[in-house]
């Protein structure tokens, strides 16, 4: 405590210290949180599934209306809680809804958000073992449950993320430098062009040139063609460069297609490339029967990505890199310093997170999954996601039954990409009645569908993956779907 020579108390004395509430004020915050909070989720069903407009004029109006000089004094908190949750929260896509059948619906479950109290208030240091290595235990478990559900033996390893496009990063970054070492730009590296755009910019993060990704050709249901990849490997052998990497989809943003993993372990075997498996929306189905044969071959990859803030219905900010062998991470991230503690090389699989990723100072990402699970079991999550499973397929056959529509992918997760029946070969035709189609399903909010493209074609899909999203909403879906169609077909 500083105090000046005439024992005047300091400013932060005078004014109480107001860093550190006392145990009144922690709970009347959390209290006056809470009262905002409760409301908000118990009415989040009810909300529209997207507000604004898509051009994102309001929106911009909107935010020049919230910018505010740092203020000097402090103002109550319910003065700011009203302007998060009467002005900021409600504009654009209401992620947190049932009807939000858009991209891949990220989730959002209370015992998370719980976790992240329980994480901050006690704010103890994750980066290095010895720091907490209680805590550090815990994220451990979730990496090797993880890292068991994928089958990557006994020697897997891994780290926490932000999400799926840092875990993918990670996982290039250790291929990269356990295959070809620090002149790595004839490095090749292959994906099809349905591969999430995060392994590309992952790639140009870890250095490599445009010229490194080879777009592999893809079979009628959207899937990397082993032998197309085998050509593609031996060709680029032959001009001199070097083949290292297959950047697998398990379960693609744009259609849920799986690649044939099994098929291209093998290949990746032969050739010995390191295969990755970009698992960020696939990967939580390996908790079920179905996900587990639709992934069948990930137990022989060398790296996984999984996402929890998609397929484990977490709020967003959690990503899984898995790999096969701790030490290929290790090798790529572990430097020291002489202000850091100990580390506790090669003891334990897990520890020491600062030696496995590029993070040092991170959040406590391990409880974020733990607490959740712990809680209401791994039964509950595998229970919801068979629920989509079902809502999904049992979409996919309603919606290829309606006149005028076709299903344009038949895969095995939860996405649907759909559109009209083209009536001729007018393209820029039919991407105009398939925008308009999507524009009267989402016309009042109940529901939000996004499209892609296919094949250089607009695509309406419906992704069915958020945990608040029951059959009674997806039938909202198809409603506005038939609808739309029955007035445009
Ligand atoms: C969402 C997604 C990513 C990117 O993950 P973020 O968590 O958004 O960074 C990568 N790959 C696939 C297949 C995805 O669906």
């Amino acid at each position: 405590m500083t105090r000046s020579a005439d024992s005047r108390p300091s400013p932060a004395e005078a004014a109480g210290f107001p860093l550190e509430p006392d145990a009144e004020a922690m709970r009347a915050m959390v209290d006056a949180a809470m009262a905002r909070i409760v409301p908000h989720v118990e009415g989040v069903a009810e909300q529209p599934a997207w507000h604004g407009d898509l051009s994102g004029e309001r929106g911009a109006r909107l935010a020049e209306s919230l910018r505010r000089p740092m203020p000097e004094q402090g103002e109550p908190l319910e003065d700011l809680l009203a302007t998060l949750f009467d002005q900021a929260v409600p504009a654009g896509f209401n992620t947190a809804s049932p009807g939000y059948f858009a991209y891949i619906p990220g989730g959002g479950i209370f015992a998370t958000a719980v976790a992240d109290l329980l994480s901050d208030a006690i704010n103890r240091y994750t980066g290095v073992w010895l720091a907490a290595p209680g805590l550090v235990q815990i994220e451990t478990d979730v990496l090797r449950w993880f890292s068991e559900l994928a089958g990557l033996g006994p020697r897997a390893g891994g780290v926490t993320t932000s999400g799926g496009s840092l875990a993918n990063l990670g996982a290039l970054v250790a291929a990269r430098q356990d295959r070809l070492g620090e002149d790595f730009l004839d490095g090749r590296i292959y994906l099809t062009a349905e591969a999430h755009h995060s392994v590309a910019k992952a790639a140009l993060a870890a250095g490599f040139p445009r010229r490194a990704l080879r777009t592999v050709a893809m079979d009628a249901g959207f899937r990397m063609r082993p032998d197309a990849l085998r050509a593609a490997v031996a060709e680029d052998r032959a001009a001199g460069a070097r083949p290292f990497l297959v950047a697998a989809a398990g379960g693609t943003t744009n259609t849920g297609a799986i690649d044939p993993l099994g098929e291209l372990a093998k290949v990746c075997h032969e050739e010995s490339l390191w295969l990755h498996v970009d698992a960020a929306y696939g990967g939580a189905f390996l908790l079920t029967e179905r996900g587990r044969a639709a992934l069948a071959g990930i137990e022989s990859a060398d790296s996984v990505v999984i996402d929890p803030h998609k397929g484990l219905f977490l709020p967003f900010g959690t990503g899984l890199l898995l790999v096969r062998d701790r030490e290929t991470l290790r090798r790529a991230n572990a430097l020291s310093a002489d202000y850091l503690p100990p580390m506790r090389v090669g003891e334990e699989e897990f520890a020491d997170p600062c030696t496995l990723g590029p993070e040092l100072s991170k959040p406590f990402r391990g409880l974020r999954v733990w607490l959740p699970m712990h809680l209401y079991g791994a039964g509950a999550f595998r229970a919801a996601l068979d629920e989509k499973l079902d809502l999904a397929a049992e979409a996919r056959a309603r919606i290829a039954a309606i006149p005028g529509l076709e299903i344009v992918a038949d895969t095995p997760l939860t996405v649907t990409p759909f559109r009209l029946r083209p009536r001729g070969d007018d393209g820029e035709g039919e991407d105009a009645r398939n925008h308009e189609m999507l524009e009267r399903i989402n016309a009042d909010g109940r529901v939000f569908l996004t499209a892609t493209r296919l094949h250089g074609r607009f695509v309406p899909r419906l992704c069915v993956l958020h945990f608040r999203s029951h059959r009674d909403r997806v039938d909202d879906a198809l409603e506005r779907i038939r609808a739309a169609a029955a007035a445009l077909a």
